[in-house]
């Protein structure tokens, strides 16, 4: 009698209940989640720099993985910080997409899987990326190389996720002609949203000249500090003017998403039971769950890119976002 009673005193903690939201978070992980009926190519864009995109690609798609998905990361920044964080190598003479990208290379040449993750997949960038933006530009077909590249690739994928560096030059219009959608990380402190109208135009004008069926999909709030207001308010400005792409899951601060990546891991193999694990599996369900709004509203199984009109209202009216505050 008194044994129980101690026993739920204790499964009443704050640390038994975070234990076991973790308990159930990773048996979910097992489960599975809906396989995209054609690979869900996306974006993760946003050219401020430190608001979150490295992080959240290799996170989100580590959790994607861990449910039973084939995911592959392209990491298309110079800083090879993706590549780093899933523990591959990218030295200067490692075969990376900057090959692809410039010399012609088919991407199976130069994709390594990360050894942690079962499903998961890594297309490093080397430091000679750097010079490429500069290069692309007298090359044919500079702006589409990457899509060339990932439509040659033959082995099935469910998620391509592409980490891009913070800036909006031919890398990143790359990424953008080469997927279906975007996904922003939106950092939950003050300037958050300046700038955002620039890379919505983008979005635009690449959407309206080069790739139709280029949409942004999802924004994910980044290192939310629940302790302070400016965080809240931040969040809620975002989801106001983002109702529909806004995922649930905010991402908090913490020390363990920020630790991981010098280990060569992702927070979800190096504590899978911290807060920061935890809510990204819970941001890559939700992404994964959700229903792709483009073409009006059907369910994300089943959707195929081809003759996807895309959308461009909603979006399109919060280009006027920046400075908006
Ligand atoms: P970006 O790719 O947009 O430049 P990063 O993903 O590299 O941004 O993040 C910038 C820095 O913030 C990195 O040092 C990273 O470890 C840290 N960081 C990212 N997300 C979090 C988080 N939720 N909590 C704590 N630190 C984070
Ligand atoms: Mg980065």
């Amino acid at each position: 009698m008194q044994d129980s009673e101690t026993i739920d005193q204790i499964d009443d903690t704050p640390i038994a209940r975070a234990a076991q939201a973790a308990v159930q978070a990773i048996g979910r992980a097992g489960e599975g989640l809906p396989r995209p009926a054609a690979t869900r190519v996306i974006v993760v864009a946003n050219q401020k720099g430190g608001v979150g995109k490295t992080t959240s690609t290799v996170n989100m798609a580590a959790a994607l993985a861990m449910h039973g998905l084939r995911v592959l990361v392209v990491d298309l920044d110079p800083q090879g910080n993706a590549s780093t964080a899933l523990g591959i190598d990218h030295h200067a003479e490692v075969p990376s997409i900057y090959d692809v990208l410039v010399e012609g290379k088919p991407l199976a040449d130069v994709v390594q899987p990360v050894v942690d993750v079962e499903g998961l997949f890594c297309v490093p960038a080397t430091i000679d990326l750097a010079g490429a933006e500069i290069e692309l530009v007298s090359l044919v077909a500079r702006e589409s190389r990457l899509q060339r590249a990932i439509a040659a690739y033959e082995q099935p994928l469910d998620y391509i996720l592409i980490d891009c560096p913070p800036s909006l030059g031919l890398l990143t219009v790359n990424a953008l002609v080469a997927g279906l959608e975007v996904l922003i990380p939106i950092q939950c402190e003050y300037y958050a949203l300046e700038g955002l109208g620039q890379l919505l135009r983008n979005v635009e004008l690449v959407r309206a000249h080069l790739n139709p069926t280029l949409h942004v999909s999802t924004i994910l709030l980044t290192m939310y500090d629940a302790r302070t207001r400016l965080a809240a308010q931040v969040a809620e400005e975002v989801r106001t003017h983002f109702q529909q792409e806004v995922l649930h899951t905010a991402i908090p601060r913490s020390v363990r998403i920020s630790e991981a990546p010098s280990y060569g891991q992702t927070v979800l193999t190096y504590d899978p039971g911290s807060t920061g694990a935890l809510s990204y599996l819970e941001a890559a369900r939700e992404l994964a769950m959700r229903a792709v709004p483009a073409g009006g509203g059907g369910s994300l199984v089943g959707q195929q890119r081809d003759g996807e009109p895309g959308r461009s209202a909603p979006m399109a009216q919060h280009g006027t976002t920046e400075g908006n505050r």
